[in-house]
């Protein structure tokens, strides 16, 4: 498998809770080594541009308010196979179908407030760090 990289998101839920160490020790220790990160406050506009392709889902404008709530940390995660690999340590969406262990069973606290996005595929990895890194950033 080869080595990607891929656009994790902590989200403000977590931030509040002052989660980001314990999120990133979980992204370490399934392997994936952390090529970048920045804590950044979005607008809902910036937000908006991001999560785009949900534009037309009712819960679009809701969701762009959450990540404008308060701060983020935006990230790269590297390694073998990152993509997937990171989507596992997630876990699904709603926390009520994510597997135990994943950051999502342990600290998401609902459907919208769920601690972390993650890019699902290639193409988007490679937009999705465009959006908020240049290639100096990234140091592997
Ligand atoms: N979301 C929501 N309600 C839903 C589905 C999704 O509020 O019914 C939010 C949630 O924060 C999710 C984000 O929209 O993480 C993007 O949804 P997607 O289906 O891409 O899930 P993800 O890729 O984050 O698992
Ligand atoms: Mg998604």
């Amino acid at each position: 498998m080869a080595v990607e990289r891929t656009l994790s998101i902590i989200k403000p839920d977590a931030t509040k809770r002052n989660l980001t160490g314990k999120i990133n020790a979980k992204f370490e220790d399934a392997g994936l080594r952390i090529v970048a990160q920045k804590r950044i406050q979005l607008t809902p506009a910036q937000a908006g541009v991001f999560y785009e392709v949900h534009k037309e889902r009712p819960f679009y404008g809701e969701l762009c308010d959450f990540m404008a709530s308060g701060p983020v940390v935006v990230q790269v995660l590297e390694g073998e196979g990152a993509i997937a690999k990171n989507r596992e340590v997630m876990g699904a969406t709603n926390p009520a179908d994510a597997a135990p262990g994943t950051v999502r069973a342990e600290f998401a606290e609902s459907v919208g407030e769920n601690s972390v996005h993650g890019s699902d595929a290639a193409d988007t990895a490679a937009q999705e760090i465009a959006y908020f890194f240049s290639g100096l950033e990234l140091v592997g």
